[in-house]
């Protein structure tokens, strides 16, 4: 006989708990029975602060309103990350978010733009490099800048919880002791909690966060490691005060000699952060370094996180699906985490069981799932390994590395002749790439030959206009500050 799947048990409830809780219930609330679980003495990760722009429609689908979001988990908003010390030890760029300059002709306009690569720089065509460069903000209905947020992440889930369970969402709170898997089938029949309830289901989401207590500790389900590629295994993170009252508009990530740091602005605080590999660099160390780079005063002592890079061989095992930190993990560098999250949850959505767990969409998930977490992987592999920098042996390490040949075909293919093409499940688009490309010194050798069709008078008196245009346009709207001071 045929069984309804209706009972849907997440275990977890960090930022991927709740967003999931939060979309289940909003889509399929009528149809599923949905609670969650989760223990206060466990605690949550909450660092991830920094988004990309998807979160957007992730907010619109359920129906926050902006103002709100703003004003609930003290957002600012972001244009993208600038990167710091990445190519060679002064050097900086901006992975800026949306477009760069128009479409003038058959090929994407940077391939215009490396024919006069050395009058232009890259980014004068990016309005959102324009606006960040001056602090300025301003999100208009048509939503000419692209932006994303830094937000306390904590706070958002709080906010989703109360959401949740609004929309009926149960929440026990409660620490799971036990997992109960049956022996023939190899499923999660139950979980067994501190307070000797049992709870059954038919599907189960782990968001237990690193400990991946279903799908790991339950189901055996396995690990990719790709610490070979990433050997960041270490972050520190601790809040400080503003030192003045400029906000950035977007991110800074900051290479130094052992790794990264991060400096998020929100709208109480800054968020700071160091990421390194403890093969390089003592925990101590790691720490001296860090706080000798803060500005502002601590608002609380460091915190101290380990993480082994990669994913799980199966994201969606037996009957659980794994959602957020227990799916695997990819050092912070382009704000990825809590964006997985949201395309995990949809693509469970959109492949939702109804009367039985099928095969074929369960592979179907996976692959899909893989997909994503390895065009992300190349993506963060791009800024170290296509370096100059020479002044440590975490950074010759890094130029020497092998890299996945996907990542090496794509090189490749842009120092030829400056072509990008993009994968379907690839987040990033070909805009992001050729600012990575571009910012961390990969030129290419020649100009794709149809971007040379255009006559040279025409072309520049398109550019010029266009950087004209941008102008004008960054003149007139406020300061990020001035922006944020109405919510
Ligand atoms: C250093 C660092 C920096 C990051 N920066 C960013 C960033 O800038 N941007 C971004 O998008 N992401 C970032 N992330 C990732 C982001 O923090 C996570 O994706 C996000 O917080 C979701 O975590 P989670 O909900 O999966 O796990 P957690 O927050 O760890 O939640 C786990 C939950 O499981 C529960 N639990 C565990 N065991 C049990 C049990 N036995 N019984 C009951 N409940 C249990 C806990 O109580 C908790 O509620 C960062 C991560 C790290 C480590």
């Amino acid at each position: 006989m045929k069984k309804t799947i209706k009972k849907v048990v997440i275990v977890g409830g960090g930022a991927s708990g709740w967003m999931t809780a939060a979309m289940l219930a909003k889509m399929l609330g009528n149809h599923l029975d949905i609670t969650l679980v989760e223990s206060p003495d466990i605690g949550i990760i909450g660092v991830g602060e920094a988004t990309i722009p998807a979160i957007q429609i992730f907010n619109q689908i359920l129906g926050i309103k902006e103002a709100d979001f703003i004003k609930y988990t003290k957002a600012t908003f972001k244009l993208g990350i600038q990167f710091e010390n990445w190519s060679t030890e002064r050097e900086k760029y901006i992975h800026a978010f949306g477009v760069i300059g128009a479409q003038i002709g058959p090929c994407d306009f940077y391939n215009y733009w490396l024919r006069c690569k050395n009058k232009y720089e890259l980014w004068d065509f990016s309005i959102n490099a324009a606006a960040a460069k001056e602090n300025k903000f301003e999100a208009k209905d048509k939503g000419f800048l692209k932006y994303a947020y830094h937000f306390d992440a904590i706070l958002y889930a709080k906010y989703l919880a109360n959401y949740s369970q609004d929309l009926g969402v149960e929440r026990i709170e409660a620490k799971v002791e036990k997992v109960n898997v049956n022996k023939v089938s190899g499923h999660i029949d139950s979980i067994l909690l501190d307070s000797e309830q049992t709870i059954s289901g038919d599907l189960f989401i782990d968001c237990t966060g690193f400990k991946a207590l279903l799908i790991e500790e339950a189901l055996h389900t396995g690990y990719e490691d790709w610490t070979h590629w990433l050997p960041t295994n270490s972050a520190i993170a601790v809040p400080s005060k503003h030192i003045n009252n400029e906000i950035s508009p977007y991110t800074r990530a900051i290479a130094h000699k052992v790794g990264w740091q991060w400096r998020i602005p929100l709208q109480h605080r800054v968020g700071n952060g160091l990421v390194y590999s403890d093969k390089y660099i003592d925990k101590q160390e790691a720490e001296r370094l860090l706080l000798s780079n803060i500005e502002g005063e601590l608002l609380s002592k460091p915190r101290h996180f380990s993480f082994t890079t990669g994913k799980r061989k199966k994201l969606w095992n037996k009957n659980c699906v794994a959602i957020g930190l227990s799916s695997g993990f990819l050092e912070p560098l382009e704000s990825t985490s809590l964006y997985l999250i949201q395309s995990s949850i949809v693509r469970l959505i959109k492949l939702f069981p109804s009367e039985c767990l099928c095969n074929e969409e369960i592979n179907e998930y996976n692959k899909q799932a893989d997909l994503e977490f390895e065009s992300i992987r190349d993506f963060i592999i791009l800024h170290y390994k296509a370096t100059t920098r020479q002044d440590s042996s975490f950074w010759k390490d890094r130029v020497a590395m092998d890299i996945p040949a996907s990542l090496m075909h794509k090189i490749k293919l842009f120092k030829e002749n400056g072509r990008i093409f993009k994968a379907e499940e690839d987040i990033f688009a070909k805009e992001a790439w050729v600012q990575v490309l571009v910012g961390q010194g990969v030129v290419p050798n020649s100009v794709d030959p149809l971007a040379e069709q255009m006559d040279s008078q025409k072309l520049e008196n398109i550019l010029n206009n266009y950087i004209k245009q941008i102008a004008i346009v960054i003149e007139n709207i406020p300061l990020h500050k001035d922006y944020l001071s109405q919510f």
